[in-house]
């Protein structure tokens, strides 16, 4: 009963045992994997909330960075322009002298020069080349200051009371030329001055110097104008449009709502007035932050709630934005949540799919395994059982082996105690064996003091019987007697054969005088007894009883005389 138990155990154990396992193993994964997606739906609507924050914040600084590294190259720009310009005036005036210098006089070159640069004018004629000698004579002046050509400019002022003209020629004597800022009257407006760059440079071949200058108002509009479309051409995404306005409560730009551009928002609609207000004062406060405010969606055409990060561009008065409105994260959230979910089944599926097919597969597995165990248990239990019968046959075959041999030893043992004891024609004790048995017997009535007698026999006239009647009747007689006298004793007794028809017969615990009357009767026996072939023998005796310190010798040469006595006094005698 117990080993079938435990044959139950390994055999179907593994079959229980291993799907179970596999099964809570994967229970417990599609749990963490569920619970992980779960946690992760949860958060989704604040991580994409969190994560449209950041896109917005960093576009924003990002824009604002370009911004201000664009801005700060502004004053390069127009030093490089104001130069270029100068020198390829210079290039001009240069080549014109050098190919009329041998055929036109002075007056008729310089006339030359100054009808071959008049005509370079930039910015609305903003910006011009102008001739001014080392005297102060403006020799070539742009239009709106015609009048002056030719005359002394020297002593002009500018509205800080520099002496710019003068300045201008101290540069090209000591310095070849170079750049001055100074201010200036402009085309549009003769009565104000306006910052500009100029570059100023010698001609040398008179004493001329060229110069040309650039407003930096008028640069700082065309870099802004450039940076706007810029930046409008960075962002051509619906709603996290770019806007930027300034604290003058300009729109400068709003791909979204063009019609703001360019316009003072106190005129536009209150809604935007108020918000925009908001906003100027947060910026006020912070230079960078989150602004939540309601705007107009356009693609919904409703005023919804909008989140935008907002950031003061640096040396400049301008805020720059961007933002979302709140129902396109929603959007976004139900969006994802949607494919999360969906890839969420589609994942769950599969993976009950394979938590299934796993398990199927454990159980072949378990299955393969324990019928590998109980086939190996059940084969290695037949080898068993089959040793065992095995085992058992040859235990059972060395058992009666050794039986046999036992009992054939004992039988050749009994063969041979008994060939070595008895005497094989009367099976009487033989001499061997009497004269041990002797030695025993003499020694117990020596140690117990109890009497022992002996009797010595021998058959009268044998050979005579041998030579009648033969020698095989011989034998027979011999046989017949032994069998006659051996009736007659006792247990205790002994009786041997001594040699050829010569017998003796101990008698333990026997007086003299009892082995004498038992003499006797055997005497008389013998005689009376009716022998098969012979008819009659008679034996003569000779009796005795150990006397003490008599030695073995001693009693034999005492018992042969007395037998010799017998045959003498005529044989069929006892003496004693
Ligand atoms: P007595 O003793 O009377 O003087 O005469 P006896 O003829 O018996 O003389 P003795 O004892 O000297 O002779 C013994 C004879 O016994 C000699 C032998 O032939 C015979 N004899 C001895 N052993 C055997 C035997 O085993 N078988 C036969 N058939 N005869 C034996
Ligand atoms: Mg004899
Ligand atoms: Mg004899």
């Amino acid at each position: 009963m117990r080993e079938k138990t435990f044959l139950n155990i390994i055999t179907y154990g593994p079959l229980v045992f291993i799907p179970l396992f596999v099964a809570t193993i994967i229970f417990v994964a599609y749990q963490t994997y569920t619970k992980n997606f779960d946690e992760k739906i949860t958060k989704l609507e604040e991580t994409i909330y969190n994560d449209e924050k950041k896109r917005i914040e960093n576009k924003v600084i990002n824009i604002t960075d370009f911004i201000v590294y664009e801005k700060s190259k502004i004053n390069d720009k127009l030093t490089k322009k104001v130069k270029e310009r100068v020198d390829t005036a210079y290039l001009i005036a240069t080549n014109i002298y050098n190919e009329n210098k041998d055929k036109k006089s002075e007056k008729e070159l310089k006339k030359i020069i100054q009808d071959a640069l008049r005509p370079f004018v930039w910015n609305d004629g903003e910006s011009f080349i102008w001739i001014v000698d080392y005297d102060g004579v403006f020799h070539l002046a742009p239009q709106y200051l015609k009048n002056l050509e030719g005359s002394s400019i020297f002593n002009f002022q500018d509205s800080t009371g520099r002496l710019v003209i003068q300045e201008e020629i101290a540069l090209c004597k000591e310095k070849n030329g170079g750049f001055i800022w100074d201010t200036f009257t402009k085309p549009t407006d003769a009565t104000k001055q306006y910052k500009q760059v100029a570059y100023v440079k010698p001609f040398g071949h008179f004493d001329w110097y060229f110069g040309s200058g650039e407003y930096l108002d008028t640069a700082t509009e065309i870099t802004d104008k450039e940076l706007f479309s810029m930046v409008e051409q960075i962002d051509d995404i619906g709603t996290n449009y770019i806007f930027i306005i300034d604290t003058d409560k300009n729109m400068l730009v709003n791909r979204q709502m063009p019609n703001l551009v360019g316009k003072d928002i106190n005129i536009t609609d209150p809604l935007l007035k108020g918000t925009l207000e908001l906003l100027l004062k947060q910026a006020s406060i912070e230079d960078k932050s989150f602004f939540t405010y309601d705007w107009y969606n356009k693609k919904t055409n409703q005023v919804e709630p909008k989140i935008s990060f907002i950031q003061k561009v640096p040396k400049t008065n301008w805020i720059i934005g961007s933002g979302f409105f709140l129902s396109e994260i929603d959007k976004k959230f139900l969006q994802k949540k949607t494919n999360l979910e969906n890839y969420k089944d589609t994942r769950s599926n599969t993976l009950i799919y394979i938590a299934i097919s796993i398990i199927i597969l454990s159980l072949l597995f378990s299955l393969f395994i324990s019928r590998t165990i109980k086939k190996s248990f059940t084969k290695y239990k037949i080898i068993l059982n089959h040793k065992n019968e095995e085992l058992e046959e040859l235990n059972h075959f060395l058992e009666k082996r050794v039986k046999e041999r036992t009992l054939e030893l004992e039988k050749i043992k009994n063969d041979f105690e008994t060939l070595a004891t008895t005497d094989s024609l009367t099976n009487l004790n033989n001499r061997y064996s009497l004269m041990n048995l002797f030695e025993i017997e003499l020694s117990r009535a020596k140690r117990y003091s109890s009497p022992l007698s002996i009797l010595m026999y021998d058959i009268d006239y044998f050979k005579h019987t041998n030579d009648t009647f033969g020698h095989d009747a011989g034998d027979k007689v011999l046989i017949e007697l032994s069998q006659l006298i051996k009736h007659n004793l006792r247990d205790m007794d002994i009786i041997g054969r001594y040699g050829g028809e010569e017998f003796l017969i101990l008698l333990p615990n026997t007086s003299l005088n009892d082995a004498k009357n038992f003499a006797e009767r055997l005497r008389h026996d013998v005689e009376n007894h009716n022998f098969s072939i012979v008819d009659t023998i008679t034996i003569s005796i000779g009796v005795v009883e150990y006397q003490t310190d008599e030695t073995l010798d001693d009693i034999f040469k005492r018992v042969d005389e007395l037998l010799y006595t017998s045959k003498e006094n005529g044989r069929n005698k006892v003496s004693f």
